[in-house]
């Protein structure tokens, strides 16, 4: 159920001339509100299932002591810890040593 068809369907069981006075016309309305709730549920619980699989599918997370998991801790917001941050340096030194290389027309 799509939240216009909720919508639509609410609008059909009111009455013309004002609001729901009829208790039998409320508890069908509350009805309809928790029909479309819980389709809502099971479409978040499909579109979580879907995700756990799709991760499931992908290699393991490189460990801490990588470059890959320093960018991971700033990508989570987080302070990279101590051996991410000397992979990290290590990872800039070999880089930089490779490009003064290049300059020099030491290494292609
Ligand atoms: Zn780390």
């Amino acid at each position: 159920m799509t939240p216009d068809e909720l919508e639509a369907s609410v609008w059909r069981l009111l009455p013309v001339t004002g609001p729901a006075t009829d208790p039998a016309i409320v508890l069908r309305i509350v009805a309809l509100a928790e029909a479309y709730a819980d389709a809502a549920t099971d479409e978040a619980r499909a579109v979580r299932e879907r995700r756990a699989s799709i991760f499931a599918a992908y290699p393991p997370l490189m460990p801490c002591g990588t470059r890959a998991a320093y960018v991971r801790h700033l990508r989570h917001g987080e302070d990279p810890c101590r051996p991410c941050r000397d992979a990290m340096a290590e990872h800039r030194r070999l880089h930089r040593a490779a490009r003064a290389a290049r300059a020099m027309g030491l290494a292609s």
